[in-house]
């Protein structure tokens, strides 16, 4: 009867076994399996330009989004002005983007919305280094999951000085400022 206890606790200590084993490699198969998406983390970025320029997509996947919730809505907006403009307008002399990709819209006085064309924006980060600097830094740049075309080794990455990509799961493609993930931004404008 002992005899038989002990074959039943080794049979049972090798069966759990085998299933705790069958359960981490099946873990480990799914994790590998999980697709990877690219993804730019703007705490980082220093704005130094390579998002438009080393994308192997003409114009870049990158692209300027803006972060409403903490957008001031500013009437003089350093990230849609040049610096030093007579006027505070949408006229395309005042305007720092290179390709007039922001549109500005008169809420109510003295506030005004910032939407980002995204077909027109190139991620040169203009827009995102003047907001840094002078606004609340809603202008943020990230890799347009619909656009990328998730490269083995993205270009823009080799290339970044600030280290600002990474692999991550599908399921927290976009990031904050704040590092806070998110799964999905609204549709671009264009
Ligand atoms: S290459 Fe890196 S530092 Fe330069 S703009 Fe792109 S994310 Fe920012
Ligand atoms: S300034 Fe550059 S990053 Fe900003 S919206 Fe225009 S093209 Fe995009
Ligand atoms: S993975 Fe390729 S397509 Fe996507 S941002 Fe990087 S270089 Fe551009």
């Amino acid at each position: 009867m002992s005899e038989r206890k002990k074959i039943d606790r080794r049979d049972f200590m090798r069966f759990t076994g085998a299933a705790a084993f069958t359960g981490a490699t099946w873990m480990a198969v799914g994790e590998k399996a999980e697709a990877k998406y690219w993804q730019l983390d703007p705490a980082k970025c220093t704005q130094c330009g390579q998002c438009t320029t080393h994308c192997v997509l003409n114009p870049s996947a990158v692209k300027c989004l803006n972060q409403f919730d903490i957008c001031g809505y500013c009437d003089l907006c350093f990230g849609y002005l040049q610096p030093g403009s007579r006027d505070l307008d949408s006229g395309a002399e005042n305007q720092l983007c290179p390709t007039a990709a922001i549109e500005r819209k008169y809420i109510e006085a003295p506030y005004y919305e910032y939407k980002i064309h995204e077909d027109k924006c190139i991620g040169c980060a203009k827009c995102v280094k003047a907001c840094l600097i002078f606004g609340n830094g809603s202008f943020y740049l990230q890799i347009r999951q619909d656009i990328c075309i998730n490269c083995n080794e993205c270009s823009i990455a080799k290339s970044c000085p600030s280290d600002c990509f990474s692999e991550v799961p599908q399921s927290q493609p976009y990031m904050f400022l704040t590092g806070d993930t998110y799964l999905a931004h609204p549709p671009a404008l264009s």
